[in-house]
């Protein structure tokens, strides 16, 4: 068991370059190592992917311009009016900034998210969305998944690895975004906040409880049933974005080895330190997943 350990070890070091890269942080590399050994035993059918999508899978950024989350997508389409438009702009503004305040615990900013998706939301509905304009909008929308989904989509449907994405955004808009990339395989299952519509298709609620940045927890909990019926995939891989997603594994029931990702898109300086101590991995402005494919390479 130890030889294989070190062999392991061994391995893992002279075989990802992708993890010398300048955006690669790693507070304790021996730890990090010894999950990547672990999920490597375990192979395929002991693996699960936990996964955000807001700035997680889809960029934050190209080429200096900030991309859209899913609620971002609604806010710039031509199917609200200026006003509404700018209604949610003024609440992001002033909502964005406490949700990464460096100086604020996520207990402090809580209250606060729920006062934004409540505002918003109704905005959304004032506006009368219809379900039938949802992929147009999409499509005229400058939403960019990260360099490197296909290969990460494609691998872990190959070998039937389950993906949950687990995403506060708005799960409609979410779906039309993977189903057009053509990355919607069976194996990955959708849980976030979905529109419900009247019987002419208008939006006239949400439905469910609300998820939002900082109650993914609960959220986690409620998903037990799918993650039961996952009892052997005991590995984890978590990517995530924001400190609110680090709960998001919280409802396995058996954890054996799980390898926190978190990409680091803004406030870099204020939050680094921070989310080393949170997540094994941070990378910082990182518009790819080169390195999420890069230990898949390993494990399948
Ligand atoms: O997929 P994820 O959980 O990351 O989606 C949540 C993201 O949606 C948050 O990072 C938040 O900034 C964004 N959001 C937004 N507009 C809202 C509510 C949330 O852009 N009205
Ligand atoms: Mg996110």
């Amino acid at each position: 068991m130890a030889l294989q350990y070190t062999q392991c070890l061994t391995k893992n070091k002279t075989k990802m370059p992708e993890f010398q890269k300048k955006t690669v942080h790693i507070k304790d590399p021996a730890k990090v190592e010894e999950i990547i050994c672990g999920l490597i035993k375990g192979g395929a059918s002991k693996l699960q992917v936990i996964t955000d999508f807001d700035m997680t899978l889809s960029r934050f950024s190209n080429n200096g311009k900030r991309c859209p989350t899913c609620h971002n997508i609604i806010d710039n389409c031509k199917l609200v009016t200026d006003e509404c438009r700018q209604k949610l702009f003024l609440l992001k503004e002033k909502y964005y900034a406490i949700e990464i305040d460096p100086n604020l615990t996520i207990k402090e900013k809580y209250p606060y998210m729920v006062e934004w998706y409540t505002k918003s939301h109704t905005l959304l509905i004032e506006q009368r969305l219809q379900k039938d304009k949802l992929a147009e909008i999409v499509r005229e929308s400058d939403v960019m998944l990260k360099e490197g989904y296909e290969p990460f989509f494609d691998k872990l449907n190959e070998h039937n690895i389950p993906v949950f994405i687990f995403s506060a955004g708005l799960g409609d808009i979410l779906e039309e975004v993977i189903r057009q990339t053509g990355v919607y395989h069976p194996n990955v299952r959708v849980v976030s906040n979905f529109m419900d519509f009247d019987e002419n298709g208008v939006l006239k609620g949400f439905k469910g409880e609300l998820i939002h940045v900082y109650n993914k927890h609960d959220g986690a909990l409620k998903s037990t049933e799918y993650f039961t019926h996952l009892k052997d995939n005991s590995n984890i891989i978590l990517l995530g974005d924001s400190l609110g997603d680090l709960t998001m594994a919280d409802g396995v029931p058996n954890v054996e080895n799980i390898l926190k990702i978190g990409f680091l898109n803004d406030k870099v300086e204020e939050l680094l330190e921070k989310y080393m101590d949170s997540y094994d991995l941070v990378l910082v402005k990182d518009e790819t997943l080169d390195v999420a494919n890069s230990i898949l390479q390993k494990i399948l």
